[in-house]
Order: C-alpha cells, then sequence, then structure tokens
C-alpha cells in the first residue's frame, strides 16, 4: 500500500528533517480553565499523534498564566482525558515552575533596553496603541532609565503596587504595522493567589511572554498552535531572538469547528453555571468527558481527528461526521441487544399459554468471537409503535392488520387484530404464529420481507432511556440572538424502555447496539436495580427499513 499524503505539519516535520533537525519535540498546553473539548481532542491527537509518528516527544504543559480563572480540578480533568484519548505524555510541566526564569528574563529585557514599566491606565494604553490606519503614540514613561525601570518592575513584583497601578511592556515599536508588536504587555499586577504558586507572586506573565519562552525552556522544535496565533508569530520569535534561547518555532493550523455546537470554553462553563446542562460531562456537551459519558469511544475521536485532517484554512465540519466514526467503531465492537422505547402488546393466540423458549440470538454479526446469548420468548411480548401501522403505505414490509412480519431471531407473526383505546390508540395486536418458521424458513416457502424486533414482556427489564440530541437547533449557534436562543428546547427526551433482560447486568459504560435503533451505553448512574441508558447515536440506515 502507498503510504498516505503528508499534511503540511508533516510536510514541515520532514523538511526539518531533511535540513538536519536531529529530533521532534511537540506539546499539548491547555490552560486549567476548563474541560477539554473535542477541539483539543484534535489538538491532542495532532501533537502526540505527531511525537509517535516521528519517534519524538510531547509534553503536557499547563498554560497556567492567569490565576483568576484556573483551578486543580481542571488539571486533573485534563490529564483523565489525555490518557482516555489514548496518550501518554513525556514530560508534566507547568507554565508556573517558569515563572522565576520568565521573570529574570523580563529583568534581562529591561537591562537590554527593550522592556519598560507603563503607569499609563489599561484605557490610555487601549487608546494610545492606535488603529491599522494610525500609528500609536509612546507612552509618557517609555524612555525610563534602566536603573528606573529595574527597581519599580522590582517592587511590582514586591507588592508595592495594586491591581492595574503599572504594566511591564516590551519596548518594540508604537507604528508597528502588526498592532501586537506596538509594545505588547508582559506582566500584570494581579493580587490574586494562584492554584500552584500561591501567594507567592502578585505579578503574572501574558500569554505571549510566557509561551514561547516555556517552548524554548522544553526545546520544543514544533509549537502547533490555532491558525489565530499567526500574528502573534512575530512577537514569539522576537522574544526568543532578544534573549538569545533555544529557538523553538511556531506553526499555525485551523482550529476545528463543528456545526451545530459551541467551543469556547466560557460559553460552556456558562451553560453549565446557570443550568442549561447538569455538569461539565452532560453528554449533550461537546466536552471530552461528555462525549465519553454519552457513549463515544477514544478510536472514534482518533478516528475524527484523522478524518477531518490538517488544515490551512478555517472551516466547519460537519457533526454527522463526529456521528459517523462513533457508529464505524461501535458498529465493530458494541454486542447487539433487543430493546423497545415506544411498545405495543403483542400477544401470539396460537403460541401455548404458559411456554416459554429460550432463543439463540448472535451477539455482534461483526465479530464471531463475542458468540451467543439466549433471550426469553413467549405468546406476550413488546414491539415498537413504529413496526407497525393499521394503514400503511405500499412498500411497507412491517407489521400491518393481515400481514405477515418474522421476528428477528424467531418465528414469523400474522396480525390478526387490532386492539385500541378510546382515543384510538392502538395498544395491543392479536396475533398468530407459524410454529414451523423458527429458523427463517415458512412452512409454505412463503417470503416474508420484514423483520422486527421484540421483546418478552414478563422478562423485560424497565429502564431508563435518554434520548439525547443537539444541543443547538442551528447549524451556527451564534446566529441571530446567540447561542443561549439557539438552544435545542427538545435535545434530552427521556423514555421507559423496555429492554432484554441481559441488559440488567450492563456495567457503566459498556455498549450496545440495540437492533434497529441505535448504540446505547449504560449511563454512570445506572445500576442493576435502576438501569439507565443514554443514546449515543441513532443507525442511519436501520436494517430492515
Ligand atoms: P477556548 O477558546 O475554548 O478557551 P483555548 O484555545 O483558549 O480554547 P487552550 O486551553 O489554550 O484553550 O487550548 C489548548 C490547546 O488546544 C491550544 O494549543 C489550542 O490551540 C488547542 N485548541 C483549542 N481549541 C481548539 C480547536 N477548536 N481546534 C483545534 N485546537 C484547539
Ligand atoms: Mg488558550
Ligand atoms: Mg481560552
Amino acid at each position: 500500500t502507498l503510504p498516505d499524503k503528508l499534511n503540511f505539519i508533516e510536510e514541515i516535520i520532514e523538511e526539518s528533517i531533511r535540513q538536519g533537525e536531529p529530533r521532534i519535540h511537540t506539546r499539548f498546553p491547555p490552560e486549567p480553565n476548563g474541560y477539554l473539548h473535542i477541539g483539543h481532542a484534535k489538538s491532542i491527537c495532532l501533537n502526540f499523534g505527531l511525537a509517535k509518528k516521528y519517534n519524538g516527544k510531547c509534553n503536557l504543559r499547563f498554560d497556567d498564566t492567569n490565576p483568576v480563572k484556573e483551578d486543580v480540578e481542571y488539571v486533573d480533568s485534563i490529564k483523565e482525558d489525555i490518557q482516555w484519548l489514548g496518550f501518554q505524555w513525556d514530560g508534566e510541566y507547568y507554565a508556573s515552575d517558569y515563572f522565576e526564569k520568565l521573570y529574570l528574563w523580563a529583568e534581562e529585557l529591561i537591562c537590554k533596553g527593550l522592556a519598560y514599566v507603563d503607569n499609563q491606565t489599561q484605557e490610555e494604553i487601549r487608546l494610545n496603541r492606535g488603529t491599522v490606519q494610525k500609528a500609536g503614540v509612546d507612552s509618557p514613561y517609555r524612555n525610563r532609565t534602566v536603573e528606573e525601570n529595574l527597581q519599580l518592575f522590582r517592587d511590582m513584583r514586591a507588592g508595592k503596587y495594586a491591581d492595574g497601578a503599572m504594566v511591564l511592556r516590551a519596548k518594540i515599536d508604537m507604528a508597528h504595522p502588526n498592532m501586537l508588536l506596538r509594545d505588547p504587555l508582559m506582566y500584570r499586577i494581579i493580587h490574586t493567589d494562584h492554584h500552584r504558586t500561591g501567594s507567592s507572586w502578585c505579578i503574572y506573565p501574558m500569554y505571549d511572554y510566557a509561551h514561547g519562552q516555556s517552548d524554548s525552556i522544553e526545546r520544543i522544535t514544533h509549537s502547533i498552535c490555532t491558525l489565530e496565533f499567526d500574528v502573534h508569530r512575530p512577537l514569539y520569535d522576537w522574544f526568543i531572538e532578544k534573549l538569545n534561547i533555544f529557538p523553538s518555532h511556531q506553526y499555525e493550523f485551523a482550529r476545528l469547528n463543528l456545526n451545530y455546537t459551541v467551543m469556547s470554553k466560557r460559553k460552556l462553563l456558562h451553560l453549565v453555571q446557570e443550568g442549561y446542562v447538569s455538569s461539565w460531562d452532560d453528554p449533550r456537551m461537546p466536552t471530552i468527558c461528555g462525549l465519553r459519558r454519552r457513549g463515544y469511544t477514544p478510536a472514534s475521536l482518533r478516528l475524527f481527528a484523522e478524518k477531518v485532517g490538517v488544515a490551512k484554512r478555517d472551516n466547519v465540519i460537519d457533526l454527522g461526521l463526529l456521528e459517523w466514526c462513533v457508529r464505524e467503531d461501535l458498529n465493530k465492537s458494541a454486542q447487539r441487544r433487543m430493546a423497545v422505547l415506544d411498545p405495543i402488546r403483542v400477544v401470539i393466540t396460537n403460541y401455548p399459554q404458559e411456554k416459554v423458549e429460550y432463543i439463540e440470538c448472535v451477539n455482534n454479526p461483526e465479530d464471531v468471537q463475542a458468540g451467543t446469548r439466549s433471550v426469553p420468548f413467549s405468546r406476550n411480548l413488546y414491539i415498537d409503535r413504529d413496526d407497525f401501522m393499521e394503514n400503511p403505505p405500499k412498500k411497507y414490509f412491517r407489521l400491518q392488520p393481515g400481514g405477515e412480519v418474522r421476528l428477528r431471531y424467531g418465528y414469523l407473526i400474522r396480525c390478526e387484530e387490532v386492539i385500541k383505546e378510546a382515543d384510538g390508540k392502538v395498544v395491543e395486536l392479536r396475533c398468530s404464529y407459524d410454529p414451523q418458521s423458527a429458523h427463517g424458513e415458512s412452512s409454505d416457502g412463503r417470503k416474508v420481507k420484514g423483520i422486527i424486533h421484540w421483546v418478552e414482556q414478563k422478562a423485560a427489564v424497565e429502564a431508563e432511556v435518554r434520548l439525547f440530541d443537539r444541543l443547538f437547533v442551528s447549524e451556527d449557534p451564534e446566529e441571530g440572538d446567540g447561542y443561549l436562543a439557539n438552544l435545542n428546547p427538545d435535545s434530552l427526551k427521556v423514555v421507559k424502555g423496555y429492554l432484554e433482560p441481559s441488559l440488567a447486568q450492563a456495567i457503566v459504560g459498556e455498549k450496545f447496539q440495540f437492533e434497529r435503533i441505535g448504540y446505547f451505553t449504560a449511563d454512570y448512574d445506572h445500576t442493576k436495580e435502576r438501569p439507565i441508558f443514554n443514546r449515543t447515536v441513532g443507525l442511519k440506515d436501520s436494517w430492515s427499513k
């Protein structure tokens, strides 16, 4: 077989290897201010995947430079999610471990005349930065002496000033065409304890000052980030050049966007805090823990990352691709079971009253190793309301008055009588069965096209079945009045299902295909006494329809 076509990041890496790069070292740098989502999964698969492919290393680095929004709860969840996805980092690092080093480098830049303390207010700094059309205005504090800057910066660190009183800025060019190079902020004063460094610091570095230097400290060769950081690259390079330290390089790829999905951590946090969803791991959330609870597998998310590929331009991926990936994986691995989610009773009038027989059912036609199980059968069954129509159109092959259908793994039955409630709702079907038809044949060779699933009434396990749908009604959740206005009011429907008995024994997280319905997993709250199943995804084309 031909090797797969390289993506553009792989081309860059292979070119640097040809140029003599002796090793490949990537990193995944989450800020611990929320749970990871499917976009992060893409970045994880890319960074860890490249390290694996090129025999290199990948660090996990917590980009924990803003104490206000960060927490250990998030650190722990991030580690759990990466490992669950199937990756293991080579080094575990924290940008906060570099605070002292970063501080000393800032003093070095001050000494080189490349940084200064600015007392302007946030508002003045913003206004004096100018616009794309108009050069900025130099701060009146821009030409402080090195000694004065050093003293002020040390006093900032020592806690002599209040939040916002002054900042440290790089001294670059207030007329630079790239706005990010108009004397960018390096440090601000925040009198807030940090989840790792406690009260040691009251000045914290900005992302742009911390990120490249952290890469350099770890001798990262390929620092891969999303496209919106391309304008930051000159600044990334500027700090490294002026400090004359290990030259890490930044490369940008298009972030993952999914339709019907929001991916900003701020918005996801809002959904949790305001109770629009139950938690970060609500199965409707695009978080890795939400997808896990929904029934997604690590392999399905890795497959998704691979299918999405690595793009140079922003695009929006269809949620259907993610659903396709989990079907693809579960089709191979999930055992089949029968379940009825909207029941009609069936009485097989010519089947012996008290008799129960056990029918062998194939666990997974895609996997012979999965074996068989026996499922009870009697004269009282449930079938799904969907599988019966009183006045069907032509080519309807499921059950209809006077019509015949095969019960999955079982007999042919014919509908003889329809029993309705006063309001006309069908509640029971009186049927007859062909005793000769147990093994796929009818007694006289007549052909029956439809096959439907069923569950024996007495042995059925009653379960709470959570039918999840998209969290947003619009492809672009931001359109119109914004994402909160576009929430899908029917994103969760809870029904009582009747399941074949073995499903009570399911363990939490176990995955099944409910035949002809979809893929389901036992929820975290599932117990034998109170079974609960989540619908991961429906079957696109069910085999008998
Ligand atoms: P958010 O905007 O949701 O807060 P973020 O990018 O600030 O996300 P980080 O914790 O900084 O979140 O992200 C860690 C890494 O994951 C970064 O390298 C970032 O580029 C990458 N990443 C985040 N979102 C996506 C996405 N949608 N697609 C691909 N990579 C992403
Ligand atoms: Mg970020
Ligand atoms: Mg962010």
